[in-house]
């Protein structure tokens, strides 16, 4: 793409915006970075810039946006009308990704879904790595695609691999961007704060699909409850692979399935395109837990396969991943009470795939900033799984609607207090899981700070109760 005297707008000075400056900046475009923030809100990715780029900010003046040759618009941004007034005046408007990956001569891995985005991302990454092969890992987790291109990372270049986690609002600013491997992990309701509707988000996910060729591979769930993924991949020019799916009566069907024997208990198998036999790892050899991490490692099997991986490479990460801080970590054991760190957990499908199937009861600590969308899909799993809920938040009143009747329902102030309580209402042989179901911003500046307040929390109560040893 040639960038050099374009008159670039860059909207939105997060971590992608910056890089995605920087990146315009070092091929000799002219850039302005617009913000609605201040300069004094903003002194950090100012410094980053040091007076290279010009600056608009406070607000978002139409002028600036229809002056522009090329809009590259932020994902955090809410919808603006100088972006109407642009797209009017026929402004091309992508995001940090379309423009980074218009540099990108490696095949490119995408991966969506509403969750287990990030940990499918660093399995798969890490399983091309093992391979051998120059492996970059980033997108929404971790450091800008701009960032990797601009430094020149060897993984960008041909015979390496870019493995990307894509949120709803990174895809709705592609154009031309391609995925060779392109993956729908699971769908349910998430950002309604954001969407009109529904349906709104599944679109913006549908558009990893949308320039795919017959030489690449769209992989989706199989289950029969998420059968809007294999519609939304139906359009998509690219070989169909799902997986967690039944296996239908035809064995040679590629995709990825589970296979459960009763003396060696589970293994995920693997059915490639143009093989004749399985490939079979064993779920026992995994040290991440829960059914919902099963089902990701088998959506990252079959992702890093078909990308080039080596299956001695994938066992291997396999045995050695321990999970990602903030989703199911375990995070201490007070006595014989377990506390789970679930932070990540931000919308109700992240909470039913967490805490399903649990093999201790659970004591649920949920609630935050409300993002739209309903609880309702919360009743039956905590009805099953969990003795007691202790609800903090924003959201407190409109979650303890919905579970009303399947579960002792208990409010508490702060996360603190919540851990207390929580801890005071589990039995020997408990778990207490902190799996908000809820975005942090009404308490916390983030999932992180949040996860760590908990974690804290903990470690401070096993101390005053003289018990020693976090694990
Ligand atoms: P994302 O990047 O999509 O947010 P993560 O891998 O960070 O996904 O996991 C976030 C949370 O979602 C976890 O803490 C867990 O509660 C839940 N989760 C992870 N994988 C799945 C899955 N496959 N299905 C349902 N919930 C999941």
């Amino acid at each position: 793409m040639e960038l050099r005297d374009l008159e670039v707008l860059v909207v939105g000075l997060g971590r992608s915006g910056v890089a995605a400056a920087e990146l315009c900046l070092a091929h000799g475009a002219r850039v302005t970075v617009n913000d609605s923030r201040s300069a004094d809100a903003l002194r950090e990715p100012l410094a980053v810039l040091d007076g290279r780029a010009q600056l608009s900010l406070g607000g978002h003046p139409e002028a600036r946006f229809t002056a522009a040759q090329l809009i590259v618009l932020s994902p955090g941004v809410p919808p603006l009308p100088a972006l109407d007034a642009a797209r009017a005046a026929g402004v091309p408007i992508i995001g940090e990704i379309e423009l980074a990956a218009r540099f990108v001569e490696a095949p490119i891995v995408a991966i969506t879904g509403t969750n287990g985005k990030s940990t499918t991302t660093t399995l798969v990454g890490a399983m091309l790595d093992e391979s051998g092969l120059p492996t970059f890992v980033g997108g929404n987790l971790g450091t800008p695609l701009a960032d990797a291109v601009r430094l020149g990372h060897p993984a960008v270049g041909v015979g390496g691999r870019v493995v990307l986690e894509l949120s709803s609002f990174q895809l709705e600013t592609v154009a031309e961007f391609r995925a060779h491997v392109a993956a729908l992990l699971n769908l349910s309701e998430d950002h309604l704060d954001r969407y009109p509707d529904y349906e709104a988000y599944r679109a913006a996910k549908a558009r990893i699909f949308e320039r795919q060729r017959e030489i690449d591979f769209a992989v989706v769930n199989g289950r029969d409850d998420q059968a809007m993924c294999r519609a939304l991949a139906a359009r998509s020019h690219a070989q169909k692979l799902s997986f967690a799916g039944a296996r239908g009566d035809d064995e040679d069907a590629p995709g990825a399935f589970f296979a459960h024997d009763p003396q060696s208990g589970t293994a995920l198998v693997l059915r490639l395109p143009q093989e004749e036999i399985d490939e079979r790892y064993e779920a026992s050899a995994m040290r991440i837990a829960g059914q919902h991490n099963r089902e990701n490692a088998l959506a990252a099997l079959l992702i890093a396969r078909v990308a080039g991986a080596t299956p001695d490479a994938c066992a291997r990460v396999l045995s050695q991943f321990r999970g990602l801080p903030h989703r199911m970590q375990r995070v201490a054991a007070i006595g014989d009470v377990l506390f789970y760190n679930d932070s990540k957990a931000t919308n109700v499908g992240s909470v039913v795939g967490s805490i399903g199937g649990f093999e201790r009861p659970v004591v649920l600590i949920a609630g935050g900033k409300h993002k739209g969308g309903d609880y309702g899909p919360l009743r039956d799993i905590v009805a099953e799984v969990c003795t007691h809920v202790v609800l903090i938040g924003a959201a407190a009143d409109l979650i303890a609607e919905a579970l009303d009747g399947s579960a002792e329902l208990h409010r508490a102030p702060t996360l603190e207090e919540a851990v207390r309580q929580a801890h005071q209402l589990a039995r020997p042989g408990d778990a207490v899981v902190l799996s908000p179901a809820c975005s942090s911003y009404d308490m916390f500046s983030n999932y992180e700070e949040r996860g760590a307040r908990f974690v804290e929390a903990v470690r401070a109560l096993a101390v005053e109760l003289g018990e020693s040893q976090p694990s």
